[in-house]
């Protein structure tokens, strides 16, 4: 019986940025991970301004994490074309690779979230999650966890990570506005970005 560890790295991704991939590097590192696998969410249930392909989220995500033979990019959920829920892309992964455990990632606003997210209760009895620290989210957060996991079981872990001031949303302003954003994102994705002419109208 195999006892992998992967690690699943969720989110929107638009677009990906420096501080998902150093909180997925921390986050490895600290649990020793064999892998993460980053899913570029399809339509999400709680977002409704995208405002780009989930193929160019996609894309970039492939981008930024190439070259790192640790982590890997699902099309999971891009490719369904329903609503995606985390619960029902944790059990396919669960059903594909039947013994390995998995941690799945979250920033400190995101596991907020979870109770808006479809089954909590079984999501957490599918997967162990890790919460790392953001910079403005993070007031509380060992009680807000410990409300989370009496409610529904399963087990949080808390992580520190690198506490990077750096949102989507800004990088999206600052593409926008016409403004660098070098210091944000990998350069393969700040040049498919360009090449591509995304974010500059708001729609
Ligand atoms: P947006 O501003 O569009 O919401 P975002 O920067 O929050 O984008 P998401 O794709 O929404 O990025 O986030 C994916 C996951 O990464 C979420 O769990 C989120 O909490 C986490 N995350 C994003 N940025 C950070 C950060 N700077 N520090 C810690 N966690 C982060
Ligand atoms: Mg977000």
């Amino acid at each position: 019986m195999s006892n992998l560890k992967y690690g699943i790295m969720g989110g929107t991704f638009n677009p990906i940025h420096n501080a998902h991939i150093r909180m997925a590097e921390e986050v490895r590192d600290i649990l020793d991970l064999d892998k993460i696998i980053f899913i570029p969410t399809g339509t999400p249930p709680h977002k409704n301004n995208l405002n780009i392909d989930a193929l160019d989220r996609y894309e970039m995500t492939k981008l930024a994490i190439s070259g790192n033979d640790k982590f890997e990019v699902s099309d999971i959920e891009v490719l369904n074309k329903g609503v995606s829920y985390t619960v029902e892309t944790v059990g396919k992964l669960k059903e594909f690779y039947p013994n390995v455990e998995f941690y799945f990632i979250t920033g400190a606003d995101s596991i907020l979230d979870i109770y808006k997210w479809k089954n909590p209760e079984k999501l957490l009895s599918l997967c162990k999650f890790v919460s790392v620290k953001r910079p403005n989210y993070s007031d509380d957060l060992e009680a807000k966890i410990k409300e989370i996991v009496d409610k529904f079981g399963g087990e949080i872990l808390l992580v520190d990570g690198p506490l990077l001031n750096i949102s989507s949303t800004e990088i999206r302003e600052r593409v926008r506005e016409g403004r660098p954003i070098y210091d944000f994102v990998p350069q393969k994705v700040a040049d498919y970005i360009k090449e591509n002419k995304l974010y500059i109208k708001w729609i």
